[in-house]
């Protein structure tokens, strides 16, 4: 049974329910979870605030950086365990939870040597006048994850909060927490005081809605569906709260006929089926040249053909989606394009063996897909691959900026004009040329336009936005 993190310490909910964790590779529930509630998330602020106020409120940057490194480092010790861990809670292979792991450490690591460089600074004005602008931690900050990726969030939303000063209220997805309630241990053993971090696990509509609305936070972080993230965003206008959203995406990987064909393939694939395509960041249209759209996808088809769906341990291409409704949805938006009569290009496969309760769905990739249908538009979250054809440059520019969202997009050319002018007309937060990195580097600020989101996080950027600027004028006189 998991309990919340709250003040430095494991408490039970205050309703006593609680939700099932369930391991989606099987279907078998294999832990339960508190379902918190909103007197779970007011004693988690009135903690956080506690905190501010005890010492870690006092606490010097280069104090905080150095549980932020001793948290890497505990985190690296512990790295098949919690590895382990990762791909049990969410179903992702486990080379892929490894990864994560390795990652979540680099972003304490990252952070930790950061937190004392970002600094104030001094603005020369008026011959009696001494001005110094100070970047303090904004108080309190509320964290909203989503189960994709639930050890990297955490280290790239709570980690730099806590670099800068602040106290942290997070609530996991109630379909991935055992990642965020393991590193509380973490953070304790490495000597984070206690309510610096806390951690409410429940519903969304419930404890979610509990955090966000609350009268004591002073910062809202959010990542998850555009539809939360508007819900979210309207909670924060109420009190005027600074909100970073992280929302969905539907990127583009953008192929010219003089592209390096073989390399691109390779990358369209590992960006669409990594994670099981419940990436944010997933390349999920294939935009290709006419002149070489039969060449180029034919390359694509081969390596799509390959592709196996398996359990964390079978360490395939994918594990399974991560619960039963968004498999029916993946599926969903599968059976839609094939009833409109859009050709399936290829299609891999699920592992023989595969437990029969699990959540598995085959990597699917149609085209061509019609620009206006719900494939070539909507996120899908799952392994399935939109391929649509351009005439030249201006249609793959007016195509790619041409959804709702704007969170990466990947440009394939061996023209360097061509690349950086491409790149300045993408209306997005990320390009790559010639690579794509679905997740990008911790070093690699991040964050979307439109319906993708706003504001950054990652890299140094993060934070700045975890910390309130205050201007200081100081008349010394003559
Ligand atoms: P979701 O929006 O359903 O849930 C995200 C989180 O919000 C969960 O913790 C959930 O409990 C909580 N929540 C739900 N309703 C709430 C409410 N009314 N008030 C407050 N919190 C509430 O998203 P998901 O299904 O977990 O994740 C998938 C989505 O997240 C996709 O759209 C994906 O693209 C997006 N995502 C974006 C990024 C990014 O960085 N841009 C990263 C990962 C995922």
């Amino acid at each position: 049974m998991q309990h919340h993190f709250i003040g430095g310490e494991w408490v039970a909910g205050s309703s006593g329910e609680t939700l099932p964790v369930i391991d989606p590779s099987t279907g078998e529930v294999i832990d339960q979870l508190a379902r918190g509630s909103a007197a779970d998330i007011d004693r988690a602020v009135a903690a956080a605030r506690a905190a501010l106020k005890g010492p870690w409120g006092r606490m010097t940057a280069t104090e905080r950086g150095r549980i932020l490194m001793k948290m890497s480092a505990l985190i690296l010790a512990r790295h098949e365990e919690l590895s382990q861990l990762e791909a049990r809670d969410t179903g992702k292979p486990l080379s892929q939870a490894r990864n994560d792991i390795t990652v979540a450490a680099r972003y304490c690591e990252y952070y930790g040597g950061a937190a004392d460089k970002l600094h104030g600074e001094q603005i020369p004005y008026l011959e009696d006048f001494h001005v110094v602008v100070l970047r303090e931690p904004y108080g309190v900050t509320a964290h909203i994850l989503p189960w994709n990726y639930p050890a990297q969030m955490f280290g790239r939303s709570v980690v730099p909060a806590l670099a800068m000063g602040n106290a942290a209220v997070l609530k996991p997805s109630e379909d991935a927490c055992l990642l965020p309630l393991a590193f509380c241990n973490i953070a304790k053993e490495a000597g984070l005081p206690d309510g610096a971090l806390n951690v409410v696990t429940g519903l969304g509509e419930e404890a979610g809605a509990a955090l966000t609305a609350h009268h004591d936070i002073d910062f809202v972080t959010f990542t998850g569906s555009p539809e939360v993230g508007t819900l979210v965003q309207k909670a924060a206008a109420e009190r005027t709260l600074k909100c970073v959203l992280e929302l969905g995406g539907k990127s583009p990987q953008i192929v010219f006929e003089d592209a390096d064909l073989d390399r691109a393939a390779t990358f369209v694939l590992k960006a669409i089926t990594q994670n099981g395509g419940q990436t944010c960041s997933a390349g999920s249209r294939l935009l290709v040249q006419r002149s070489i759209y039969d060449t180029f996808v034919k390359r694509v088809v081969e390596r799509f053909a390959q592709s196996s769906v398996g359990t964390p341990a079978m360490d395939q291409d994918c594990g399974p989606l991560i619960n039963a409704a968004q498999r029916q949805r993946v599926q969903g938006f599968i059976d839609q394009a094939r009833a409109s009569g859009i050709p399936v290009l290829a299609q891999g496969r699920v592992a023989d063996g595969v437990p029969g309760g699990g959540f598995y769905v085959a990597p699917t990739m149609f085209g061509p897909v019609p620009r206006d249908h719900r494939l070539a538009c909507d996120e899908v979250f799952g392994p399935v691959l939109a391929v649509i054809p351009f005439d030249d440059e201006a249609d793959a520019i007016a195509l790619a900026n041409a959804t709702d969202f704007g969170l990466l997009a990947g440009i394939w050319t061996r023209d360097g004009g061509r690349q950086i002018r491409v790149a300045k007309r993408m209306h997005c937060g990320q390009v790559y040329i010639n690579c794509y990195g679905a997740g990008g580097g911790v070093e690699l600020p991040f964050g979307g336009v439109k319906k993708s989101g706003h504001g950054r996080e990652k890299g140094f950027m993060a934070l700045e936005e975890f910390c309130v600027v205050k201007t200081v004028v100081q008349y010394h006189g003559k």
